[in-house]
C-alpha cells in the first residue's frame, strides 16, 4: 500500500480572528483551549496497523523544530491560558532532546504534564529523571496481550513483556497507576477486553479503549473495523461487573469505571466515533514541524514558523488565537461532508 503524500493543505496564514477573540484561546464556537498536544518527533520505530503504513515517510530531519521552537511555543500557549501539555508523536522517545525538553517544561506553571509512549524499552534511570522533572503522567499504548499479535498489529519485534516492563519502570519511578491506551479492532483484537481488564484488575491500571478512527495513513478505516465504546464496556462487564466514576472535568474525553466488588484498576471508553465529544473539546495540536491542527481531523493547518521566527512571542500567539478560532464545531465522521485528513495519526500527534 503506497502512503498518501504530506502535506496536501494550505499552510498559508489563517483569517485573522476578530478583537473579541483575542482573550486567551478561544475558538468561534465558544470553546476555551487548555490542553496543547504537542508532538516532539515524527519518527516511530513501530508501524501499527491503525496508523501508519510500512513504507510511511518521515520529514527530513531538518524540517523538524528545535527545541528552543517548542518551548516558544509552549510558552506562548501558557500565556494564553494553557495548563495541561501532552508530549506526543511519533514515537516521544525517540526525540533526541526529550530528557532535556521534559526538564524545561517541568519548570514551566502547567497544572499537568503528561506523555504517551509505545513502551519500547524506557531506561529507568530516564523515566525517574522524568518523574523528578516534573512529567506528572505516563501513557502506554498496548493492543494486545498476545506476542503473535504483538508483531503483526505493531509490525515490530517488540515483545508484550517488553512494554509490560517498562509499565513497571514507571510505576517504580513513582508514576502512581500508569495508564495503557488501547484501540480494539474487529477481527484483530476485539476478544481482549476481558483479558485487559484483568490486567487493570491484576496492576492496578487505567486502561483505556479508544475507538479506532479514521486516521490511519493505509485509509484501511471503516466503519464495521470499530469496535465501539459501549461493545467494549458490554464486553467486560459481564465478567467484571463495573461501576461509573465521576468525571474529574467537562473536558475529560474518558467515561471512566471502577471494579464493583472492590478490586484495583479502572477502565475507561473514549468513543469519538460512537459518541463525539467535540462540544468539550478544549484541544489544540501542534505537529513536530510546527503545523498547528485545531482539531484532530483538520483539513487546514497553519504553519508557526513564520510566527517563530519573528523571536517575538506575541506573533506567535496572535497565530495561535487565529489558528483556534477556525476550529471546526466538530470532526463529522459518519456525514457524507467527512474528508479524512492527508495525515495519519504518527504526522499529527495523538
Ligand atoms: N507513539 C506513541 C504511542 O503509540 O503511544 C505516541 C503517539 S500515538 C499516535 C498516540 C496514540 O494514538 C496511541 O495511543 C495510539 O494508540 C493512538 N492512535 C493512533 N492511531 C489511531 C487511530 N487510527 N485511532 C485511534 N487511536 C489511534
Ligand atoms: Fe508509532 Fe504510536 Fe503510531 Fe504505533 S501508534 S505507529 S507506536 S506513533
Amino acid at each position: 500500500m503506497t502512503s498518501v503524500p504530506l502535506p496536501q493543505m494550505p499552510v498559508a496564514a489563517p483569517p485573522a480572528a476578530p478583537e473579541h477573540a483575542r482573550q486567551g484561546l478561544r475558538d468561534s464556537h465558544g470553546r476555551v483551549i487548555r490542553d496543547l498536544r504537542l508532538s516532539v518527533t515524527d519518527r516511530c520505530n513501530f508501524r501499527c496497523t491503525y496508523c501508519m503504513e510500512p513504507d510511511d515517510r518521515f520529514l527530513p530531519r531538518q524540517q523538524l523544530l528545535g527545541l528552543n521552537d517548542y518551548l516558544h511555543i509552549i510558552d506562548a500557549a501558557i500565556g494564553l491560558g494553557v495548563t495541561k501539555l501532552r508530549i506526543t508523536g511519533g514515537e516521544p522517545t525517540l526525540y533526541p532532546d526529550l530528557d532535556a525538553f521534559i526538564e524545561a517544561a517541568g519548570r514551566r506553571p502547567l497544572d499537568d504534564i503528561a506523555m504517551t509512549t509505545n513502551g519500547w524499552a524506557l531506561d529507568p534511570r530516564r523515566v525517574a529523571a522524568w518523574k523528578a522533572a516534573g512529567l506528572h503522567r505516563l501513557t502506554f499504548s498496548l493492543d494486545t496481550l498476545r506476542d503473535d499479535r504483538m508483531a503483526a498489529i505493531t509490525r515490530s519485534r517488540t515483545s508484550v513483556a517488553t512494554v509490560l516492563e517498562s509499565i513497571d519502570v514507571a510505576r517504580d519511578a513513582g508514576f502512581a497507576r500508569p495508564k495503557i491506551n488501547v484501540v480494539l479492532q474487529t477481527s484483530v483484537n476485539d476478544d481482549e477486553a476481558v483479558h485487559f481488564a484483568a490486567l487493570a484488575r491484576t496492576r492496578d491500571l487505567d486502561v483505556r479503549f479508544i475507538e479506532f478512527m479514521p486516521l490511519d495513513s493505509g485509509r484501511h478505516w471503516d466503519r464495521s473495523t470499530v469496535v465501539t465504546a459501549a461493545q467494549t464496556k458490554a464486553a467486560i462487564h459481564a465478567v467484571f461487573a463495573l461501576e461509573p466514576e465521576t468525571a474529574a472535568h467537562a473536558a475529560e474525553t474518558s467515561t471512566n469505571f471502577r471494579f464493583a466488588d472492590g478490586a484495583p484498576g479502572r477502565v475507561g471508553f473514549i468513543a469519538p466515533v460512537s459518541n463525539p465529544f467535540c462540544g468539550a473539546c478544549n484541544r489544540l495540536r501542534i505537529t513536530a514541524e510546527g503545523m498547528v491542527r485545531p482539531c484532530l481531523f483538520s483539513t487546514d493547518e497553519w504553519d508557526v514558523r513564520p510566527s517563530l521566527a519573528t523571536g517575538r512571542v506575541e506573533d506567535v500567539q496572535a497565530l495561535l488565537q487565529d489558528a483556534t478560532w477556525t476550529k471546526q464545531k466538530g470532526h463529522g465522521i459518519g456525514s457524507k461532508e467527512f474528508s479524512q485528513p492527508a495525515r495519519g495519526m504518527r504526522a499529527i500527534g495523538g
